[in-house]
């Protein structure tokens, strides 16, 4: 644990959305911010993501919620297709927003960037971590430093978790996912501002338009083995080139970067070792099953903050002691949630889409909301931080 004191300095690894946000409000606190991440240079695009709930609510404390507005895409309903593209069933957004309100659609690079052009703080691209001993740590060009605080934000697969830790802490969902955005005017204006999906027993595909004639697709599908394949491309097509519909032309625009992943969930029993504290998806993995990693991401980075503020000793403690409850009910949401975004079977697909159907009822609302939207209310405290807009 640091020691209290004035300009303090603070090593963050991983300039991803908890990353970025853990600097933001460090760097607001006092300390003296350095953050490393592997990357070569700033990821942009990258997934959609559904922005709500507290991490919402941290953005506006922040006083972010003007500029992603500004990001957010729009999209009109959410819709069931099948493998001729006919729809089967809608949901309208109006009513998306009535289960899920307040909710933001954006990039993932998006969010990350609005964060990162309202930072000072330094960031090291193309570098990692190769040891560290508490606060001393070595970089992976051979350099080496000393930190009063380490924080580990670099994702579900944490180098930092693995270096300190000494283990993996990751469950794996059974699935398989890949995602990716591509500029291709003439596939976005063929897709429109819907999210359109097609699930078939273990499988789903989905895209939609985003501006300026991009587009991003989302495919996931059911496998034994977490173990990635050498060339996700090929895999892809492999396991989706049947599927009819806009599948082929999506396959034909993946790019060589495009994100893929095992679906997995981290759980570990403690958070903190020494100067060493964990946050985001690097301890509290949720997936993309849950979906509301990058909200409580943020959360993660706004409580950690409010923790070392409101007193060194025992912050770690007190930030996890609020945060982990909030992380294993969405994990737990998440694991429920499978079964709605990859059904296992015909039926259970039918069944979805009649929910979607009747979506406009308020009681088929409320009884969608009480299965997709996890309680994490009360990790927040009431009061904003002092300094932050509103
Ligand atoms: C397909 C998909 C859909 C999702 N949908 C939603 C959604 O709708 N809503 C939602 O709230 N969440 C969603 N999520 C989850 C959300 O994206 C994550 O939970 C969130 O990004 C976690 O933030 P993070 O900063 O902890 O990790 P990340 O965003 O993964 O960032 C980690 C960063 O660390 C860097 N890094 C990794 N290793 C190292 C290293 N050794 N050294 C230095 N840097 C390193 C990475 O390059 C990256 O920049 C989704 C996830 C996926 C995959």
């Amino acid at each position: 644990m640091p020691k209290s004191n004035a300009q303090q300095r603070v090593l963050i690894v991983g300039a991803g959305i908890a990353g970025l946000a853990t600097a933001w409000w460090l760097e607001r606190a006092g300390w003296d911010v350095l953050v490393v991440e592997k990357a070569p240079s700033f990821r942009a695009g990258g997934y959609m993501i559904d922005f709500f709930g507290p991490g919402h609510e941290v953005a506006r404390r922040m006083g972010l919620l003007p500029a992603l507005e500004r990001r957010r895409a729009p999209i009109s309903s959410v819709t069931s297709v099948d493998s001729a593209g006919r729809r089967r069933s809608e949901i309208s957004t109006a009513a998306y927003e009535a289960v899920a309100d307040g909710v933001i659609s954006l990039l993932r690079g998006d969010l990350a960037s609005v964060i990162r052009d309202d930072l000072r703080a330094e960031i090291r691209y193309g570098t990692t971590v190769s040891a560290i001993d508490d606060g001393r740590v070595t970089f992976s060009d051979g350099s080496a430093d000393e930190f009063d605080l380490v924080v580990g934000a670099d994702g579900v697969h944490s180098r930092v978790r693995e270096l300190v830790f000494g283990s993996s802490f990751v469950r794996y969902l059974g699935h398989h996912v890949a995602a990716f955005s591509v500029h291709d005017p003439a596939l976005s204006a063929r897709i429109g501002y819907r999210y359109q999906m097609l699930t078939v027993p273990h499988r789903m595909i989905g895209c939609y338009a985003v501006r300026d004639g991009s587009m991003a697709a989302l495919m996931l599908y059911r496998s034994a083995s977490p173990e990635l394949p050498a060339d996700p491309a090929t895999e892809l097509r492999s396991r989706f080139g049947d599927l009819g519909w806009v599948a082929p032309s999506l396959l034909s625009v993946v790019p060589e970067d495009v994100y893929y992943d095992e679906v997995s969930q981290v759980d570990m029993p403690v958070w903190h070792r020494g100067k060493v504290v964990l946050v985001g998806d690097a301890c509290g993995a949720v997936s993309l099953f849950a979906g509301h990693g990058a909200s409580l991401a943020m959360t993660g980075a706004c409580v950690l903050a409010e923790e070392l503020a409101a007193g060194l000793d025992g912050a770690f403690d007190r930030y996890q002691a609020r945060m982990k409850p909030a992380v294993e009910h969405t994990q737990e949401f998440g694991r429920r949630f499978i079964g709605w975004m990859a059904p296992s079977s015909a039926w259970r697909i039918s069944l979805r889409d009649l929910a979607f159907r009747l979506s406009g009822l308020p009681v088929v609302r409320n009884l969608i909301r009480g299965s997709v939207m996890p309680d994490v209310d009360g990790v927040l405290t009431p009061a904003a931080p002092a300094g932050t807009a509103a």
